[in-house]
């Protein structure tokens, strides 16, 4: 892929991550990382992402340093990073603001795979990090450590969320999966007691996917 291309991945996630309702005004950011050569596209700082043109991606190197680009990048721009050191697999990131997901955020709670698309794509739960603020070093190191090497999202409390994938077609279903378990996670305690899946059971889906699910 040519990095034209990485920058218009970078452009229609953005615009489909506002449209879904994922977050709210320029909040959130996005990058996609070319495995060929380690370079990282990500989204410019605080502008509206039906005005982002491809010209505005910023791209930059493992350690942060600006290759092409004028505009300031995100400033998430180290936690991107850092997901991107502490896993390998993984070539696109997604922090969203969306709303589900924030309120368990908010209470310090984890989210646990309560349905087989969740348990399928993004593991056997998500976890809420430590807190630190937007834009720092420390929110970078909390949410590589919250992340972990299994699972493709994590909570930041009181904030937000951070979805991967191997793709941005992935890390976009991924968040979307993520802030629909949250809602019905919440819709659930609001009635009841939600009833957890087995750790057997999302095993038994989980390989499902990875070698049965969908055309052979
Ligand atoms: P940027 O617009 O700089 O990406 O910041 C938005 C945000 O969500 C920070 O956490
Ligand atoms: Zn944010």
């Amino acid at each position: 892929m040519t990095g034209k291309r990485y920058k218009e991945t970078v452009v229609a996630a953005g615009v489909t991550m506002l449209e879904e309702g994922l977050t709210v005004g320029t909040w959130g950011n996005i990058s996609v990382r070319d495995p060929e050569t380690g370079l990282v596209y990500i989204s410019p700082s605080g502008m509206d992402y039906r005005e982002i043109e491809p010209n505005d991606i910023v791209v930059l190197d493992n350690d942060l340093n600006i290759v092409d680009g004028a505009r300031v990048p995100s400033i998430e721009k180290e936690t991107h990073i850092a997901v991107y050191h502490s896993r390998p697999d993984v070539n696109a990131v997604v922090h969203t603001h969306p709303i589900y997901s924030t309120v368990l955020g908010v209470n310090g709670m984890d989210l646990p795979a309560i349905s087989e698309d969740f348990a399928q794509i993004v593991g056997d739960k998500i976890i809420c990090s430590i807190y630190a603020l937007p834009g720092t070093k420390e929110l970078g190191q909390n949410v590589a450590a919250g992340l972990g090497k299994e699972r493709n999202a994590v909570l930041l409390p009181n904030h937000g969320t951070l979805c991967v994938g191997e793709d941005m077609k992935t890390a976009l279903t991924v968040s979307h999966v993520v802030e629909k378990t949250a809602q019905i996670y919440i819709l659930a305690l609001s009635i009841g007691t939600p009833q957890l899946i087995s750790a057997e059971d999302i095993k038994a889906m989980q390989d499902y996917k990875k070698n049965k699910y969908g055309q052979r």
